[in-house]
This record gives C-alpha cells, sequence and structure tokens, in this order.
C-alpha cells in the first residue's frame, strides 16, 4: 500500500495468475528447473495461415489508428462467426473489438455499473471478474457451487443471491477454471430465473467454445427472452493460441456496445492494427483447423486426470472444456510438509513450487478457497514430469 497511490489501485488484487507466472519466470530466470502450469495459455504457436496474414498486413501498410470498435471487415467477420458458429444475429453497431477479452470485460463493467451494484459470480469464476468489478465501483457476490455438481451454479442458488441491487451476473463457458460446460438445457433453466428479473444483464464469457469436449456449445444470447439482455464475450487468445496479440469482441445489446465504444474511445482508441487484420482470416476459416490443439488438450486432460489419480487426496472431477483441473486439496489441510503446516490452498499451493517446482494457482483467487487450479496448457512430457514430482512432494 502506499498513500501516494489511488485507493483505487490500493484496493485492487494484483491477478493472481499473473503474479504467479512472473514468480515462476523470476525462479526460472534465477536457475531453477520450475515447470509453469499456472497460467492459461496455449503452448501453441500462432496457426501459420494467421501469421502470415499479420505479415500481409505489415506489407500492406495497415498502420494507422483503426475506427475505435474495430475495422468494418473485422465486424462483419465477427458476426459471421457468431451466425455460423453459436446461430446469433448481430449488426456492426452490436460488436465493439477490444484489447483482449480482459478489456471487453473491463468496458462492460465500466459501463454498466454504478457505485454499490451486485455482480453475481458463481465461484469458482476466472480470477478478474471481482477486481475488474470491483474497480467499476460494483460489489461482487459469490454464489457458491460444488465438485459434485461439476461446480455449475443451481437456478435455486442463483436466485437465492439475487437482490434488488443485482445490476449483472458474469460466468465462463466453458469455465476457467472449473472446465465445466453449462448444457443448452442447463443454460435455459439458469434462464427461466433470469427472465424474472429484467434489469439483469448477463455476462457470457465464451472465450473457450472450442475447447470443449462435449462437442456441443450454448450460448445464453441463443434464447430469443434472453437475447436483448445478455453481452457475449468471445476472443482469439485461447483458440487461436493469440494470447499476446490482445483481441477480443463483444457482441450485445447496441446501448452497450456503443457505450463501450465510448468508454474504449477514451482508453486505448482501438486495438492493435495487425492483430485486426490478422482476426478477420482466423475467424472466417473453418474452427476445423484449429481441431489439432483442441484434440491435444483433450488428451492432455485425458493424462493429467489420469495421473492425479495415483496422488491420494487430490479430489477432481472431471473438467468438459478449457484447458484447466481444479482440485480440492482441502484433505491436505492440517499436514506438516517440511516443517511448515499447509492451512489453505495458497499454502499449498507455495509448497508445490518450492518443493516440486511447479507453478499452480491457489483456488481462492477463483473464489474457492480449497481448490488449486492447474493449467494443462503445457507439453506431455512437463505434465507428467510435474505430477511425479508432486506426487514424490506429497508422498
Ligand atoms: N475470460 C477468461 C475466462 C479467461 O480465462 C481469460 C484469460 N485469458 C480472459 C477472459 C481474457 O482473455 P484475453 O484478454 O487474453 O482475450
Ligand atoms: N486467462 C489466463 C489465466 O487465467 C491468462 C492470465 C490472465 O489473463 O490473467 O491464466
Amino acid at each position: 500500500m502506499n498513500p501516494k497511490l489511488s485507493d483505487r489501485v490500493n484496493n485492487m488484487a494484483t491477478s493472481a495468475t499473473l503474479a504467479m507466472a512472473a514468480k515462476a519466470r523470476e525462479l526460472r530466470e534465477s536457475g531453477k528447473d520450475i515447470i509453469g502450469l499456472s497460467l492459461g495459455e496455449p503452448d501453441f504457436t500462432v496457426p501459420e495461415f494467421v501469421k502470415e496474414a499479420a505479415i500481409q498486413a505489415v506489407k500492406d501498410d495497415y498502420h494507422a489508428y483503426t475506427p475505435v470498435d474495430g475495422y468494418g471487415d473485422l465486424k462483419q467477420a465477427i458476426i459471421k462467426k457468431f451466425k455460423r458458429d453459436n446461430n446469433l444475429t448481430y449488426t456492426p453497431n452490436q460488436i465493439v473489438v477490444s484489447t483482449g477479452a480482459k478489456q471487453s470485460l473491463a468496458n462492460l463493467a465500466m459501463v454498466l455499473l454504478n457505485e454499490g451494484d451486485e455482480v453475481l459470480l458463481p465461484a469458482p469464476y476466472w480470477v478478474s471478474y471481482s477486481d475488474i468489478t470491483k474497480v467499476a465501483g460494483g460489489v461482487p457476490v459469490e454464489i457458491k457451487t460444488t465438485i459434485e455438481n461439476d461446480f455449475k451454479v443451481t437456478p435455486e442458488d442463483l436466485e437465492a443471491a439475487i437482490t434488488p441491487k443485482t445490476k449483472m451476473i458474469i460466468y465462463s463457458s466453458p469455465c476457467n477454471p472449473s472446465g465445466s460446460v453449462y448444457s443448452e438445457k442447463e443454460l435455459r433453466a439458469l434462464a427461466d430465473v433470469l427472465v424474472k428479473y429484467p434489469d439483469i444483464i448477463v455476462v457470457s464469457d465464451e472465450i473457450y467454445e472450442h475447447i470443449n469436449f462435449t462437442g456441443d456449445h450454448a450460448s445464453m444470447a441463443q434464447f430469443e427472452d434472453m437475447y436483448d439482455r445478455t453481452v457475449t464475450v468471445n476472443g482469439v487468445s485461447k483458440a487461436y493460441a493469440m494470447t499476446g496479440w490482445r483481441i477480443g469482441y463483444i457482441g450485445g445489446p447496441e446501448y452497450i456496445a456503443r457505450a463501450c465504444n465510448k468508454m474504449q474511445g477514451q482508453n486505448t482508441s482501438g486495438a492493435n492494427c495487425i492483430a485486426q487484420r490478422a482476426t478477420i482470416t482466423a475467424l472466417e476459416e473453418s474452427p476445423k483447423r484449429i481441431e489439432y490443439m483442441v484434440q491435444a488438450f483433450k488428451e492432455r486432460r485425458k493424462l493429467i486426470l489420469d495421473l492425479l489419480s495415483e496422488i491420494p487426496g487430490m479430489q477432481t472431477n472431471e473438467p468438459e472444456g478449457a484447458f484447466y483441473v481444479f482440485p480440492n486439496v482441502s484433505a491436505f489441510f492440517g499436514k506438516d510438509f517440511g516443517g511448515k503446516t499447509i492451512q489453505t490452498a495458497s499454502d499449498f499451493s507455495l509448497y508445490l513450487l518450492e518443493a516440486a517446482n511447479v507453478a499452480t494457482v491457489t483456488g481462492e483467487a477463483f473464489g474457492n478457497p480449497e481448490c488449486i487450479r492447474i493449467s494443462y496448457a503445457a507439453s506431455e512430457k512437463d505434465i507428467v514430469e510435474a505430477m511425479k514430482r508432486i506426487k514424490k512432494a506429497l508422498s
């Protein structure tokens, strides 16, 4: 805390995913053999056809500021993608391209929340939802879920959390960190509750859409009675391994999209022009071209679940999408390891870093203090070695 800084930033938590990744990087630079399973970042490189589109954009002299909400032809590519993959119909004024889905989410919080507005976060939720909410003056309201229910919120628990101050709900499906995927039927049951509260805006974060092993992706906006108050968030970071290219986008009600456009007109002037050109190519091509990555994640999921099942005390459900497992590690609480008592998931995650040289993230950052998140967006070799080390450190 530095009193010279604003209360806003002093009261803000550092992103736990990025902090752990930085710590792992630091330890690696000091000579330690750290295996990083903390960051949700595909270990693949960007597909050749996307790289070529970016190179071509440089050669074609794209250099100037783009329209604040994204190039017109990129918006058209996004509109086609929403129709092709999600059967959602949007017009250009309903689309905003941003510097990553993270900025799309931050825009939404800034344009929708007033001081004290409550934001429902089915927990575990993605780490940044709560601080993005707080910075915008909102109040995060966690809704607990259980591993037995695959960490999915039930309609009853959703309804019980709604108050007159509820403004918004944010969730991801496939979910970071639990890997859970809401089926169309499950989303419909949640929608049946939400239709009774027409002022609540739904933010549906679908950035892991393609990394879904059930074969079915459902969107809240596909329900006619939810379309007018649902914002669908997506991006190219995960499916196209373009994390550093920083392109995310939304489709949603026009008044919200125009407000996001106004907000980022003052904050960033819009996303990077070369990355936007490359994203047109990424989205226009068939998702079949990235299936090899999805297939690899599916194989790694099996590998890591098999290896985790050999470690007594790690309770895991079967994630259906994204590239994370979220084991409950509370069986280790109160136990001594090398003279230190593990009291919390943070202690546990730190112990794994020190004793096994494996970086994970504490579930506390995701609103579940009994779990840790392990990313399997890593090579099979690293996954096998990491699980071997963890098993040894816990034996
Ligand atoms: N939503 C979820 C659920 C995520 O895991 C991430 C992590 N990258 C983001 C949004 C933000 O993605 P980006 O800003 O890289 O598009
Ligand atoms: N979303 C990724 C994760 O959860 C990347 C880190 C971040 O954006 O916070 O690990």
